[in-house]
């Protein structure tokens, strides 16, 4: 591999402490870093270097998956990383950076490469980018990256304007969006299990699947971020990103051994054909939710407008709910049904596709009551696929009952999302990244939900902290006929109890 700087901004900041240095370091460990590899830290504050690192180092101890106390390989990595003051906006810190990056480089004996990881707020991914450019520290190297974080503008006019910003200094091609949902193995899984199993591609398609349901649960409140998720809520903060790009990696009918172009095109192509909503139709098609007080696994906790930070009049969402429609040769007539929220009943990332009944329903052996088969992705925290089939059941005369075929993934020694998305930014493979195509369809399908929320078209549906969600996001499934899957079923469908099951 060649050499390598990485420039981040942010270093002193939570997620590098928590996600950046602990994948980096498993990077390194399973040899998948440059040799040549140095990390510039950045930040207003004077750190000393040795304290730089000793802080690195806590944070492996106290995030990183496995042997973060390895002291020899521990204090081999982290003499890698060095540390500059810089504040974003002073353009001298820039030019005195450059100097530094230099100085490292030319160590090296051959032109090394720069990635600028921004992992600072979004206001200042502009002015970085065209002070990378300005400075000269986007010169002079091999290929420069730039990876941000979300969130990618606040609405569509703010997206375009930073997107047209950032293309002054950098090409697309250049920049890594990343949504850290697409670096999850199982989202990973799905083009393989797709192309790779005649099975799964002849159910693929409207002909036999009812409904698709996709779930981004969370037991937690809005924590210590409540300046930050009071201005954004859930359909800013996990639905235009993450929920949305779930839908298009589910979705892509893609070929086998699909180029990144041809992920981005085919996923491009979904969300052309992903109906549009009126403002007029937000209404009926889209729940808007807030957290009131409740219990949670025993615990009685705050509703959101009681939260530290958090306006008593605050009408924020921490929950959607929302239909969708494709309207493509595959999934016409099919509803997508997505949902995520806050202080919900368990904390799961999950995709549930039902199938239509059979053709004919045995006389002899009715399905009461309604079982269809269920095929279900766990994402996230454990990793699973259930499949829920319907059998006989030997002790109750032959009666129907669904069975479960379940298979659930190890993930204790699994590479976390970080560590698969920074050794592809450094690979250079985009195909896990969210392209500005996506994005911009995306915030375009979410405007008039924005619109409508800020004028306050929409009831806010207050729940109880600890259940599912709202009443009327099961009033959006039952209007078709459907119920969300896992809610009393939710032992059924839990891979551990599905896997005991079987046993
Ligand atoms: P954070 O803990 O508040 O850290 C912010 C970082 O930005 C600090 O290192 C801070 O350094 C630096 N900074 C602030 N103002 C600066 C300035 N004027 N010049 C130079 N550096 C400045 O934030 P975070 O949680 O790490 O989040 C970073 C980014 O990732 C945000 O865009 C956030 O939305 C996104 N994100 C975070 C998470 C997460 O789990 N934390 C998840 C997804 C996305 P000094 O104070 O030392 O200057």
């Amino acid at each position: 591999m060649e050499p390598t700087t990485i420039v981040l901004f942010g270093a002193t900041g939570d997620l590098a402490k928590r996600k950046i240095y602990p994948a980096l370091y498993n990077l390194f460990l399973d040899r998948k870093l440059p040799s040549d590899f140095t990390l510039v830290g950045l930040g207003r504050r004077e750190v000393p270097v040795d304290v730089f690192r000793a802080n690195v180092e806590r944070s492996l101890r106290e995030f990183s998956r496995r042997e973060g106390s390895n002291s020899a390989a521990v204090s081999q990595f982290v003499q890698s990383f060095y540390y500059q003051v810089l504040d974003v906006g002073h353009s001298e810190d820039y030019d005195r950076l450059l100097r530094f990056v230099k100085e490292r480089e030319a160590g090296y004996g051959a032109v090394a490469n720069r990635l600028f990881y921004l992992s600072v707020g979004p206001e200042f991914f502009g002015p970085i980018a065209e002070n990378i450019k300005a400075s000269g520290l986007g010169s002079d190297c091999g290929w420069k990256r730039l990876v941000i974080e979300k969130p990618f503008g606040y609405d569509l006019a703010s997206a375009r304007a930073l997107n047209a910003k950032l293309s002054e200094s950098f090409a697309e091609d250049e920049i890594y969006r990343i949504d850290h949902y697409l670096g999850k193995p199982m989202v990973q899984k799905l083009e393989v299990l797709q192309q790779n199993n005649p099975v799964l591609q002849a159910l693929w398609t409207n002909r036999y699947i009812a409904n698709v349901q996709i779930t981004a649960s969370e037991t937690v409140g809005v924590e210590q971020r409540a300046a930050y998720y009071d201005q954004s809520g859930a359909i800013r903060d996990m639905f235009q990103n993450h929920m949305l790009q779930l839908l298009m990696m589910l979705t892509s009918q893609l070929p086998t051994n699909s180029s990144a172009e041809q992920v981005r095109f085919k996923k491009r192509k979904v969300m052309e054909a992903l109906e549009p909503l009126h403002r007029q139709q937000v209404g009926t098609q889209i729940i808007r939710g807030q957290y009131a007080e409740g219990n949670l696994k025993g615990q009685p906790v705050a509703g959101y407008t009681e939260e530290p930070g958090i306006a008593a009049t605050s009408m924020n969402d921490t929950y959607i709910a929302a239909k969708l429609q494709i309207d493509d040769y595959f999934w016409r007539g099919v509803p997508f049904y997505i949902r995520t929220g806050k202080r919900l009943q368990e904390k799961a990332t999950r995709i549930v596709i039902e199938f239509k009944e059979p053709l004919q329903q045995s006389a002899k052996h009715p399905l009461v009551p309604k079982t269809p088969n269920l095929l279900i992705f766990d994402i996230g925290p454990d990793e699973g696929i259930t499949l829920q089939l319907n059998a006989r059941d030997p002790k109750d005369k032959g009666a129907i009952k669904p069975i479960h075929i379940n298979f659930h993934e190890q993930t204790e020694d699994m590479p976390e999302a970080y560590e698969s998305l920074i050794r592809d930014a450094i690979a250079g493979d985009p195909t896990f990244f969210a392209h500005w195509d996506e994005v911009e369809l995306s915030w375009q399908w979410v405007q008039p939900i924005l619109e409508a929320f800020a004028a306050n078209e929409v009831p806010l549906h207050r729940y109880e902290a600890g259940t599912w969600g709202p009443a009327a996001a099961d009033e959006l499934l039952a209007a078709d006929g459907f119920r969300w899957w896992q809610d009393e079923q939710q032992e059924q469908l839990a891979p551990a109890a599905a896997a005991a099951q079987l046993a």
